[in-house]
C-alpha cells in the first residue's frame, strides 16, 4: 500500500483570496514547491483534497476548476514535480442546484479522501493531511492519519480546543511541517 500527503489547498499550498479559480490568482504558499520536492523525493502520493463551493454557488464552473489544476500540473512538469491528484466537493449545503453533488465529498466529510485512497491503494494510516482550517483536520483524525494545522488568515476563526485536545501542531507553512518529519530538510525557499 502507498503512503501519501494529503494537502488542502487554498491557504494550504496557494494563498487564499476567496474563489481562486484562475492562473491570475494562482500564488504558491512560502515554501510549498520545496515541500511537494520533498513529497514525490520520499514517495508520498500527493493528494489535493479541496472544498470549491465556488462551483455551487455559480461563481464559476468545473471546467474552470480542471483547468487551473491543469495549469498548475504543467507549471510543476515544468521543475519536475507532480501532484497525484485532485479531488474537488463542487458542493454547498446552502447553495446546491446540482443533485449530483455529493455531500459526502464536502470537508469535514471523509467522501475525496476514501476516494483517492480507493484509487492509489494509501494507507490512512501511514499518510498526512493538512490544512488550514478544522474541516480539513476532522476527517484526517476520523481515518487515522496524522494532522497538521496550518496558520492562515483563517487562523482566528479556528478552535484551538479542538486542536489541544487532539494534539495537532500548527505551522506558519507546509515547509515547517516538512522540516518537523525530517530534520536534514533544506529549505531553500521557491
Ligand atoms: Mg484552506
Amino acid at each position: 500500500m502507498n503512503k501519501a500527503f494529503f494537502l488542502d489547498r487554498d491557504g494550504t499550498i496557494n494563498v487564499d483570496y476567496n474563489f481562486v479559480h484562475t492562473p491570475e490568482e494562482w500564488a504558491w504558499c512560502e515554501g510549498a514547491l520545496n515541500a511537494l520536492q520533498w513529497m514525490n523525493e520520499h514517495d508520498f502520493k500527493i493528494i489535493i483534497v479541496t472544498n470549491q463551493s465556488g462551483i455551487a454557488r455559480e461563481r464559476y464552473t468545473e471546467e474552470d476548476v480542471d483547468r487551473l489544476h491543469s495549469w498548475v500540473d504543467q507549471e510543476l512538469q515544468k521543475q519536475d514535480l507532480a501532484i497525484d491528484d485532485w479531488y474537488y466537493a463542487p458542493h454547498h449545503p446552502k447553495h446546491d442546484l446540482n443533485e449530483e453533488y455529493a455531500p459526502a465529498d464536502r470537508k469535514p466529510g471523509t467522501g475525496m479522501f476514501e476516494k483517492a485512497a480507493k484509487k492509489h491503494d494509501i494507507d490512512f494510516e501511514q499518510s498526512y493531511m493538512a490544512g488550514d482550517k478544522l474541516t480539513d483536520l476532522k476527517p484526517a483524525v476520523k481515518l487515522g492519519m496524522t494532522p497538521f494545522f496550518i496558520r492562515s488568515r483563517h487562523e482566528a476563526d479556528q478552535d484551538k480546543g479542538w486542536l489541544a485536545k487532539h494534539n495537532i501542531g500548527s505551522f506558519d507553512n507546509i515547509g515547517q511541517v516538512i522540516a518537523q518529519l525530517d530534520p536534514s530538510y533544506q529549505t531553500s525557499i521557491k
